[in-house]
């Protein structure tokens, strides 16, 4: 595949995205774990066993009377996928003799605790979580200064990418750190890659970032002064992916977008 097809799939694919280094079967087996959930733009969710599970819950919420996309109803999904994994977790533990003591629970309490320290003070995540904030800025200026217009039709599908992934790709270089951490203290054939799969999830999220905020920058209509923020921020985004490539490993697939635009 061409670079500018590969640019042109990252930019225009949603939902599930299959990273180059995983086969067809699984990424057709597991697609949820390659997608950025972002369900109605999936073109896989005829497919996606988690989304007809979500959908079943949704009418079974409006047969009782529940508003699916109310809180209640989310914190119902919540408990209901937690009881689940819980007595998955209960059968396997059965069926493998394992058992869990107070002492084992106290030790798995303090090694998650160290954990997300290590995360939390980890010079990515941080730069992550200061330019997901920058973003969140950025698009409540956006929205503050077409306060009394409409806002343009040439960003809004621009605004709309932004606002649904600017905590989304933090999140997943978080989850991208914490794995990493994970597999380094694992034996290498329990490793499942999770730390170079979500670093890739946050990687395409920054494409459509960066293509979203050239786009803004495009526009004639936005106030110069956000265009300053906007050109400022941009290099900060190809940076970011440019460390994404190097440290998990995924530079030899993607030489589209240089460190520096
Ligand atoms: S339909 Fe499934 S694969 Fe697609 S975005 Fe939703 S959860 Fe992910």
């Amino acid at each position: 595949m061409s670079s500018s097809l590969i640019n042109k799939v990252l930019v225009r694919q949603f939902g599930a995205i299959k990273p180059p280094w995983i086969d067809k079967e699984t990424f057709y087996k597991l697609i949820f774990n390659f997608c950025d959930r972002w369900c109605e733009r999936c073109k896989l969710s005829r497919i996606c066993r988690l989304y007809q599970k979500e959908k079943e819950r949704e009418k079974r919420f409006i047969k009782q009377g529940i508003d699916p996309k109310s809180t209640k109803a989310m914190f119902l999904s919540i408990c209901e996928s937690l009881e689940e994994a819980k007595r998955l977790l209960e059968n396997d533990m059965k069926r493998f003799k394992i058992k869990i003591t107070e002492e084992d629970y106290k030790k798995f309490e303090a090694d998650e605790e160290r954990k997300d320290r290590l995360v939390k003070n980890n010079r990515l995540t941080q730069i992550a979580t200061k330019l997901s904030y920058s973003l969140v800025k950025l698009v409540e200026d956006i929205h503050y200064y077409f306060l009394e217009e409409e806002i343009p039709e040439e960003i809004k599908g621009s605004l709309e990418i932004l606002t649904y992934y600017m905590h989304f790709f933090s999140v997943k270089i978080r989850r991208a750190v914490f794995s990493e951490i994970e597999e380094g203290e694992m034996k290498y054939e329990d490793i499942t890659f999770d730390s170079k799969n979500s670093a890739f999830l946050s990687y395409v999220a920054i494409v459509k970032i960066i293509n979203a905020l050239e786009n803004i920058n495009n526009s004639k209509k936005i106030h110069f002064k956000i265009k300053q923020k906007v050109k400022k921020i941009i290099p900060l985004f190809y940076h970011l992916n440019a460390v994404l490539k190097e440290r998990f490993k995924f530079g030899n697939f993607f030489n589209i977008y240089p460190a520096t635009p």
